[in-house]
């Protein structure tokens, strides 16, 4: 679908680039060593840009792999007609199983409960069950506790109907490039795997790097690389998108409402957070908190508008957001709006988003409302 059809009926939109999406996904390869996998994170919503149609594409590109938070989000790809393997990053509760298994969802295992539950399932079912298990090697989240292996590593040999199929981990903090808290994870998971291998027990896959510790940390590659915000082109700690190819794959736009000039001294929106300090012009865009234009941009953020910077005024409200455009010359009504993308020779990056609203950039994409359609374009079919 061509964005144009979209715009007359909703003026706000995210537009999704899968040329620069698949050039991401070639540059992450180009890092990792041939033998190594690659699992795409698509989980919420594939961080916002719509999950079956970037599982898709990721898929015809030969990515076998996908990683998802819930059970509901596995079956969605399913159902899509996605047959790679798929595993559930987030967790499980027992009463999710028989939807896991109808599906060939591959679960994830965080302790002794499931796993017992699981072997039980399987045993009943006359069914070998594949899974993963995780490691808490120092993120205080998911997993069993790195230092208590020897409690469960004898219970994996009398598992009939539950094979072991990979051995993963998460980084508390990837970022920093002389971090010796990552090296100390590594080294506590690679103790855990050693003591697997030692166990008698089968090959894994080990996987523990997500996107920060695939471009700043190779060491921690192992047999599996688990990137999201890189493949959409955004970064978890921005100078991370220093030195590297990788393209936003989204963009956000929206149109401009109605213009008005108004005197000096006039409020604008809500609480009269903002008053003119001189006569001004003053346009309102048809986006809001409600479409996930985050609220703490009020008075903070900047949109661009006939390629050039217009500063938030006054509080954001639920459908609408004023921009000054005093500076801005023969801005009317229908004139495109950037909040995220590039606009003539101006850009604005989900990362100096989130700084002006106190957040990640991944929150930020991940909070754009569902009911934003998403128009995909791919410039090389264009
Ligand atoms: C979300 C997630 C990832 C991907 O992290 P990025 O920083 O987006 O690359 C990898 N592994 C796990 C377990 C995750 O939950």
């Amino acid at each position: 679908m061509k964005s144009r059809s979209f715009s007359q009926l909703t003026s706000t939109f995210c537009r999704i680039d899968l040329h620069a999406l698949r050039w991401n996904l070639a540059y992450l390869r180009s890092l990792i060593a041939p033998a190594v996998k690659l699992l795409a994170v698509v989980k919420a919503n594939a961080y916002g840009h719509g999950d079956i149609e970037i599982a898709t594409t990721l898929s015809k590109q030969g990515v076998r792999h996908f990683g998802v938070a819930t059970v509901q989000e596995g079956l969605r790809l399913r159902q899509a007609g996605i047959s790679d393997s798929i595993i559930v990053l987030g967790g499980l509760y027992p009463d999710q199983f028989a939807a896991l298994l109808e599906h060939s969802l591959t679960p994830v295992v965080t302790e002794h409960a499931i796993l017992r539950e699981l072997e039980a399932l399987g045993s009943a079912r006359n069914r070998r069950i594949e899974c993963h298990l995780k490691i808490d090697t120092g993120m205080g989240r998911l997993g069993w506790l790195a230092d208590n292996v020897h409690r469960w590593l004898p219970e994996l040999k009398s598992l009939a109907a539950v094979k072991i199929q990979g051995l993963m981990s998460h980084f508390a903090v990837a970022e920093g490039i002389d971090s010796s808290s990552r090296h100390r994870q590594l080294a506590r998971f690679q103790k855990v795997l050693a003591a697997l291998r030692q166990s008698g027990h089968g090959p894994v896959l080990a996987h523990m790097a997500n996107s920060a510790a695939l471009l700043t940390f190779p060491e921690s590659h192992l047999d599996m690389v688990r990137p999201g915000g890189t493949l959409y082109g955004i970064f978890s700690h921005p100078p991370l998108s220093r030195d590297n190819p990788l393209k936003p794959v989204l963009s956000w736009r929206s149109r401009v409402l109605q213009v008005k000039q108004i005197h000096r001294d006039h409020p604008v929106s809500y609480g009269e957070t903002f008053v003119t300090t001189r006569d001004s012009i003053i346009a309102t865009l048809s986006v809001g908190y409600a479409d996930g234009l985050k609220r703490s941009l009020s008075n903070k953020g900047w949109v661009l508008i006939r390629g050039q910077r217009a500063p938030i005024v006054g509080l954001v409200t639920m459908d609408l957001t004023m921009v000054d455009v005093t500076d801005i010359a023969g801005v009317q009504q229908g004139d495109e709006v950037v909040l995220l993308g590039t606009q003539g020779r101006e850009k604005i990056s989900a990362e100096e988003m989130a700084g002006w609203a106190n957040t990640i950039s991944y929150e930020i994409l991940t909070s754009i409302s569902s009911t934003i359609p998403r128009t995909y374009i791919d410039e090389e079919e264009a």
